[in-house]
């Protein structure tokens, strides 16, 4: 009896960031290659795919989707199961599924290599296009207006392809078939040089040359970027700088500089291969990295610190500008001061004209606020400063499913929001501290396009415990079913430990500037044995009083203050703090100390950190909070040394580290001539030392083997890597920020997996 051959069909489901990254475009190559028939479609932020065809080819695709998938697209699983063949004579890349689930949205990819080489190629028709793109990079999320991810649905709308982009878009062996954002110089968008009075000076190319122009007489441009503008100035000119800081009344925080090529950064800056991989990646985030001797720089980048924050051009603009300028440029963020980044086109007028002498606009819309991401190598870690372009919004799991979304309102300072459901945590890019009407406006606006873009409604908020945080406002006035209150540093261990998978109890240490503890005093350097259900405090820093309560975090002579009258007032250890403070100030801020008036008591690592840098007549004044943290790890660089005293004693059935003996010897050992460097680093080691026993001393009393480490005060890379490696010597496992950072931006995802914890177990 004669058989007719059956072809075998199978139904395969992709998870990851499998959209917005030339996975269909990809998937119909490799079927093509394959001689298999059947479709492919997006349904719903996965990638569905249905083969039909003899069996070992059907193999051999899956082997080779595994292992020539984009490199900037992430599978996390493929589900495949057999089918009934359908008979498919073709392969087609079938029309997005909108249905309504889970539902990632691509991060934005930084400028590929083959577009980068068309982009200069004088032959290729889109030389020097500022707008060329193709299915492995350009914008996604920021010009993303809602799912599914099609054209239609994002600011290109407004830009009807032409025939040879049509045709390029239709065609199944191009870069661009079913390149969402291409466009050409027939079709897309345009860019043009503004003068201060919103006239166009000039157009196109010329356009990008006249800006650089203007840069390299030192001229501050404001170019509309990816995610906002950028305020822009030759980064090798100090007056132009100087200028810049000025006008942003930005006075020492560090700016970062961008440069197009690697080889442009290893000129500036010494590179390893791992810092190497992360500044070429297609997040290209900003890199905090050791500038060479001699550089051409400005000293006025980054005062006073040993690492210059550097980016490589991620935008084919960028590099138009860039090779046009011929120098590395500042490019900040388009704002004043803390404000949020500017991104519509009067918007970034209205704004930034006090600010800039010129601006190079274009016209594709920008749909949501996204700042540079802030990266930091600091081996075997990668320290996430700040989670925004390139990172988000690719969800995050969290370790148990809330029963319904919800959203996480964040901390106050470097605020995120996480909107969670069906087990993925949706954490904002970084908006900012929400201290200012500006930034709680952006906040709206970003939660509102998130809600929107993610389909998420919730039910439940989250909030920090302080009652008087902006953020808590917001939640209580979001009029949800029930707010959940999650104190600051619990929130912290439970990002680390939610992000590892980790639901068991650990030891968390806490270590960072300020959070509200739940005896309302300020914590920031606490011990807690704490599981996603709750936590118990069993170490602390000893108290401190801190006069003139905020304002101590920007003037660390306060600090100081606090900590000699626990010394014992007046303490000559203590006499290099107050240099250049009017006598009649210390005096006040002892007697607002000792009446206890606006003298809140403190378990500070930050406060520490400010402490000890008055001591050492590092600095008394502060400009921004963690500066004076930041210029005593820069001072102790990877200078050997031993600790000082930094004791415990038991109290209350908790274990006290007492600074007290520390910042004395810390001020007897400058009195007497000791190298400031080699005390810092004397410092640091004391801190790795006493953390390092505490956990040690907890683990031990209470049969764990876990230790997170969380807190902005991690961001210090001396001080994660030694505690870590110190923790890991002694067996314990050791857990550090990773997917987030250390600092508040992670605050919103401990309190969504905390919430969701809770709610589960209801
Ligand atoms: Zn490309
Ligand atoms: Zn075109
Ligand atoms: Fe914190």
């Amino acid at each position: 009896m004669p058989t007719t051959p059956t072809l075998d069909a199978r139904h395969l489901t992709v998870t990851g960031v499998v959209q917005g990254v030339g996975f269909r475009p990809f998937v119909h190559r490799l079927a093509t290659r394959f001689g298999l028939t059947g479709w492919v479609r997006n349904v719903a932020g996965t990638v569905e795919i249905r083969l039909e065809g003899p069996d070992d080819q059907l193999d051999a695709f899956d082997a080779a989707l595994r292992a020539e998938a984009p490199s900037v697209s992430r599978i996390d699983a493929v589900w495949s199961v057999d089918a009934e063949s359908e008979g498919a004579t073709t392969f087609t890349i079938a029309e997005s599924e909108d249905a309504d689930t889970l539902r990632p949205v691509p991060p934005d990819l930084a400028i590929c290599e083959e577009c980068e080489r068309e982009l200069f190629d004088a032959a290729d028709r889109r030389y020097r296009h500022p707008f060329i793109t193709c299915t492995n990079c350009g914008p996604r999320y920021t010009v993303i207006d809602a799912l599914p991810y099609d054209r239609e649905r994002t600011s290109m709308k407004a830009f009807a392809l032409c025939p040879r982009c049509a045709a390029e878009y239709a065609a199944p062996d191009d870069r661009r078939f079913h390149a969402e954002t291409v466009a050409c110089p027939d079709c897309g968008p345009r860019v043009w040089f503004e003068g201060g009075g919103a006239d166009r000076v000039a157009e196109g190319d010329s356009a990008v040359r006249m800006a650089a122009t203007a840069l390299r007489m030192g001229a501050v441009v404001g170019v509309r970027g990816l995610g906002g503008f950028h305020l822009a100035v030759d980064a090798t000119n100090d007056a132009a700088v100087r200028r810049l800081r000025a006008r942003k009344q930005r006075d020492a925080k560090p700016l970062a500089v961008m440069v197009r090529t690697l080889d442009d950064a290893r000129a500036v800056a010494r590179i390893d291969e791992r810092e190497a991989a992360v500044l070429t990646s297609s997040a290209r985030p900003i890199v905090l990295l050791t500038p060479r001797d001699g550089t051409p720089l400005a000293s006025a980048l980054a005062p006073g610190l040993d690492r210059i924050g550097l980016l490589l051009a991620y935008t084919p603009l960028h590099h138009l500008l860039l090779a046009a300028v011929g120098r590395p440029l500042v490019m900040t963020s388009g704002n004043l001061s803390e404000e949020p980044i500017a991104i519509g086109l009067e918007e970034g007028r209205a704004r930034l004209r006090p600010l800039v002498d010129a601006f190079l606009m274009h016209d594709r819309d920008i749909v949501s606020r996204c700042d540079d991401s802030v990266v930091r190598i600091a081996k075997p870690h990668e320290i996430l400063m700040r989670r925004a372009r390139g990172y988000a919004p690719v969800p995050i799991a969290l370790p148990v499913a809330s029963p319904e979304p919800l959203v996480a309102v964040g901390a106050q300072l470097k605020n995120t929001f996480a909107l969670a459901r069906d087990g993925q945590a949706f954490v904002s890019p970084h908006i900012g501290d929400l201290d200012e009407l500006a930034a709680l406006e952006h906040w709206q606006e970003a939660y509102t396009r998130y809600r929107a873009l993610f389909r998420v409604a919730p039910t439940f908020a989250v909030r920090d415990l302080h009652p008087g945080y902006l953020s808590t406002r917001v939640a209580e006035e979001l009029g949800l079913r029930r707010v959940i209150a999650v104190q600051h540093h619990h929130a912290h261990v439970a990002a680390v430990a939610a992000e590892h998978g980790v639901t068991t109890p650990v030891v968390g240490l806490a270590f960072d500037g300020t959070g509200y503890g739940d005896d309302g005093n300020v914590w920031g350097a606490e011990a807690l044995i704490s599981d996603l259900s709750g936590y118990r405090r069993v170490g602390q820093m000893r108290y401190v009083p801190l006069p003139g309560g905020d304002a101590a975090a920007r003037e660390p002579w306060r600090v100081a203050v606090g900590f000699e009258t626990l010394a014992g007032w007046p303490s000559e250890a203590f006499g290099l703090a107050y240099y250049g403070v009017p006598t009649s100030m210390r005096e006040g801020a002892h007697q607002q100390v000792l009446k206890g008036v606006n003298a809140p008591m403190a378990s500070s690592l930050g406060r520490l950190f400010d402490a000890a840098a008055a001591v050492l007549g590092v600095r008394r004044h502060a400009s921004f909070e963690g500066q004076a943290a930041m210029e005593l790890e820069a001072l102790a660089g990877d200078l050997p040394a031993a600790p000082l005293p930094f004791p415990t004693y038991e109290q209350d059935n908790r274990l006290h580290l007492d600074p007290v003996p520390l910042l004395q010897a810390l001020g007897e050992g400058r009195r007497h001539g000791v190298d400031v460097a080699l005390l810092a680093a004397r410092f640091h080691e004391s801190v790795v030392e006493a953390a390092v026993d505490l956990a040690r001393l907890i683990a031990g009393s209470f049969a764990l083997d876990t230790v997170v480490l969380s807190g902005g005060a991690f961001q210090n890379a001396r001080l994660l890597t030694r505690i870590a490696r110190r923790l890991a010597e002694a067996r314990l496992r050791v857990l550090v920020p990773h997917l987030l950072g250390p600092n508040d931006g992670a605050i919103s995802y401990g309190q969504a997996a905390v919430a969701s914890w809770i709610l589960s177990r209801e």
